[in-house]
């Protein structure tokens, strides 16, 4: 039944949009030049965006990975799914961007279990050249068995054993906090619901990504002495403001958030996102995330206020302008950056 209102409300979705779509053509593709393939020998810290909650954030030899998603289905593909399957990673154009994870990848993190951030993580779980450790919830961990890995190291971060505590790979700490996701529309949250047993295949329809519990990561890159130089935070999705008291006050005082990745879509379907975020965390820097159209091709280099193609009812310029009132109230405001596609965002150079 939710399945079937699902779906209706995405019809009704894609029939409004496909009137009025402006449609990029792909001649536009660039090659997508990867900080962490660049710079390998490199100490600063980059993070470059590379589209929806898809971030690689690297420092010398410690790469984090968030969401990689490249497939990028149509609306089309995602409604017909239900009805033919097939709904796989479309390989040509993961390799587009990023063929195989890098090899020092120490981290792969998983926001939750929605297509947009999981979909294209069994590829790499079978092509990986040295596999990572994997973060997500358990509906996320119980959907890639359906890949049959050979070799799968994951944690399940909503275990209340795992939730707040520090996970460390080479000189990563990752701490997952349990958040929430902001509905889609009619507040009504698509493909909701858990995953609690492994699955013998992969999703072969988006309705079969479902949710999950929703996560938000701190990564917290260390120093020679172990203590922590620069301390992140991402989230995938907009949350309720109760969420946000997860991690403690204790926690936070340790190190400051210098850098705050922020999911824009959904934020005007929660109450106070996402000055509830701020308040909390009072990161340094923010970056905006998460609000290219997802629903066509990866195009490198798209401004978000030079004709981006931006996500369906993410009403990003309110976006900006909410955030931006926020901050006119405070005697400082940090940098906020929008970046374009591809774009790498240097935090300590
Ligand atoms: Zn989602």
């Amino acid at each position: 039944m939710i399945r079937t209102s699902g779906l209706v409300v995405l019809l009704t979705i894609i029939l409004a949009l496909s009137a009025g779509l402006s449609r990029h053509p792909a001649s536009g593709q660039s090659p997508v030049a990867l900080a962490a393939l660049r710079h390998p020998d490199d100490a600063h810290l980059r993070l470059q965006w590379l589209g929806v909650s898809t971030w690689i954030m690297s420092r010398g030899e410690d790469v984090v990975v968030v969401d990689p998603f490249f497939t990028r289905p149509s609306m089309w593909q995602i409604a017909g799914s239900i009805f033919g399957g097939g709904f796989q990673p479309d390989v040509a154009r993961i390799k587009a961007v990023l063929p195989t994870l890098p090899e020092t990848t120490r981290f792969l993190l998983i926001g939750h279990a929605h297509y947009d951030h999981l979909m294209d993580v069994g590829y790499y779980l079978r092509t990986a050249p040295t596999q990572p450790l994997y973060v997500g919830s358990r509906t996320a961990h119980n959907i890639l068995k359906g890949w049959a890995p050979p070799k799968l190291d994951f944690v399940i971060a909503d275990d209340p054993a795992r939730l707040g505590r520090p996970i460390r790979a080479g000189q990563v700490v990752v701490t997952p906090f349990l958040s929430s996701h902001a509905p889609h529309v009619f507040g009504l949250t698509l493909m909701d619901g858990e995953v609690l047993e492994p699955r013998t295949s992969p999703p072969s329809d988006a309705w079969e990504y479902k949710l999950g519990q929703t996560l938000m990561f701190v990564i917290d890159f260390l120093g020679e002495q172990d203590q922590i130089v620069t301390r992140l935070f991402i989230n995938g999705a907009a949350s309720d403001p109760g969420v946000m008291t997860a991690i403690p006050e204790a926690f936070l005082s340790r190190h400051p958030i210098d850098v705050a990745i922020l999911c824009v879509p959904g934020w005007d379907k929660v109450a106070d996102y996402p000055m509830s975020v701020l308040d909390r965390l009072q990161p340094k820097q923010v970056i905006l995330s998460h609000y290219d159209d997802f629903f066509q091709p990866y195009v490198n280099g798209e401004d978000p206020h030079q004709g981006m193609r931006i996500v369906p009812f993410a009403h990003y310029e309110g976006f900006v302008e909410r955030l931006t009132a926020y901050y006119r109230r405070r005697a400082t405001a940090p940098p906020v950056i929008e970046p374009k596609t591809g774009d790498i965002v240097c935090v300590d150079c």
